[in-house]
């Protein structure tokens, strides 16, 4: 049965984090914008308000459930609500918060229950992007060589976000390029392990509360069960090699959290726009006949509704997962949809505010720079259409590169 309304717990996560954001982020937005790679320490205090939500609304720890009618709102809603809340204050802050890396939802989605005890509630950065791969991951060239009782990596990742911050990292490498992408697996790597040095951070145009840096391994030894999954090369029932055996699975949980981004902060774009519309006396009604819309009212109107096609896909994508549905196209979709109505509209909250949008006195020229990045990383654009495009044609990834 399709009810596209929130849970009440969400609806209550939802209020608090809008809250937390206001009152605990909000207010240092500017300052660690200004000041790149400086650690927000006063975001600490708000990662342990958020406590065990903040796993969950990372997609990982204990997975709470709740069941209405045979249907489960669980951690991939509280995941995305959570996003939602936080990132209408600032994602770039939310970003560098203790805990919220993108490898802890890897960990969680395809951890043993070991590696989630061990590892799940660590601060986990992804570690997929390489010199000469982005796009194409298949084209990894980071090694995982087995020897004796320890994974022995070599390689270089870069853009990794919260790469200096995390305590962890969760590392895409190749058992065997001749293989192609049935060799890639994820492996563990805690921080100050010998052979995994952090090289250099990253100067941005948004998000510049995070850090993102390049790492590299140089024989860096880990233990054997550091590995993510099953380190067997897959075969399907005609005997060829699986792609990606397990690490692609991440995506279908990562995705739709990366899109919540978006819409957090989409929605801070417009809720700024109408208030400073506001005082300078502009006063937005929208419950006229569209013919009696003014120019400014009919563009908020259009973006609004691009809003909630980018918010309720999330919601879907999310749905879907807690209720083990198959959501790759889905949370591709999600991703494609909110990370460009997210760019869209942020950059003409700035347009329509003119100079109060573009002066640094207000958060909305952030909002704009901040939301680039979403439409990026996670799989740009391109890709996510890409991947729908498959879905949909049932073409594979040879067939429709
Ligand atoms: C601030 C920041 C943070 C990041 N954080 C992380 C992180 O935490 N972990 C991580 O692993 N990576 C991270 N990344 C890397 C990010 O995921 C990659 O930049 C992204 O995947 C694109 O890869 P690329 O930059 O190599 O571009 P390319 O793959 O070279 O793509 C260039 C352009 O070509 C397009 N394109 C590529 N292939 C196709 C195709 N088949 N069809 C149509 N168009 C195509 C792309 O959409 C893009 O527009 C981050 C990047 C940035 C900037």
């Amino acid at each position: 049965m399709i009810n596209l309304e929130l849970a009440k717990k969400h609806n209550e996560m939802l209020e608090q984090t809008m809250m937390l954001s206001e009152h605990m982020i909000r207010p240092f937005s500017r300052k660690y914008d200004k000041e790149e790679h400086t650690y927000p320490k006063e975001m600490e205090q708000v990662a342990e308000l958020i406590g065990a939500g903040r796993s969950e609304a990372m997609g990982g720890g204990k997975k709470k459930k709740e069941a209405t009618e045979g249907v489960v709102n669980g951690g991939n809603m509280g995941a995305v609500v959570g996003m939602f809340g936080l990132c209408w204050g600032d994602v770039g802050l939310f970003l560098g918060m203790p805990g919220s890396g993108l490898g802890n939802a890897a960990i969680n989605a395809v951890g043993t229950p070991e590696q989630v005890k061990k590892f799940g509630g660590s601060y986990a950065a992804m570690c997929i992007t390489e010199p000469g791969t982005g796009s194409d991951s298949a084209n990894i060239s980071t090694t995982a060589v087995l020897d004796g009782d320890e994974w022995v990596l070599n390689g270089e990742k870069i853009y990794v976000t919260d790469g200096e911050r995390s305590d962890t990292l969760v590392v895409w490498a190749t058992l065997d390029k001749s293989l192609g992408k049935a060799a890639i697996k994820s492996f563990i790597v805690e921080k100050g392990t010998p052979g995994c040095e952090v090289v250099r951070l990253e100067h941005k145009m948004g998000i510049r509360a995070s850090d993102t840096a390049a790492i590299t391994f140089t024989d860096c030894r880990i233990p054997k069960d550091n590995i993510l999954g099953s380190p067997e090369i897959a075969t399907d029932a005609e005997g060829r090699k699986k792609a990606f055996g397990g690490v692609m699975q991440t995506f279908d949980n990562t995705r739709p959290p990366v899109a919540a981004m978006a819409v957090g902060t989409a929605r801070a774009a417009l809720d700024m726009t109408r208030d400073l519309l506001k005082e300078e006396g502009v006063e937005v009604k929208f419950d006229k006949k569209p013919a009696n819309l003014s120019a400014v009212e009919a563009e908020l109107v259009a973006m609004e509704a691009e809003w909630n096609a980018g918010r309720l896909l999330v919601l879907k994508a999310a749905w879907m997962a807690d209720n083990k549905q198959p959501n790759s196209m889905e949370a591709s979709m999600c991703k494609a949809k909110a990370a460009r109505v997210g760019n869209a509209i942020t950059l003409r909250c700035v347009a329509l505010c003119q100079s109060l949008g573009y002066s640094e006195q207000h958060l909305l020229e952030k909002f704009a720079r901040d939301s680039k990045i979403i439409d990026i990383f996670e799989g740009t654009q391109q890709i996510q259409q890409l991947i729908v495009a498959r879905r949909l044609l049932e073409k594979s990834s040879s067939e429709l590169k």
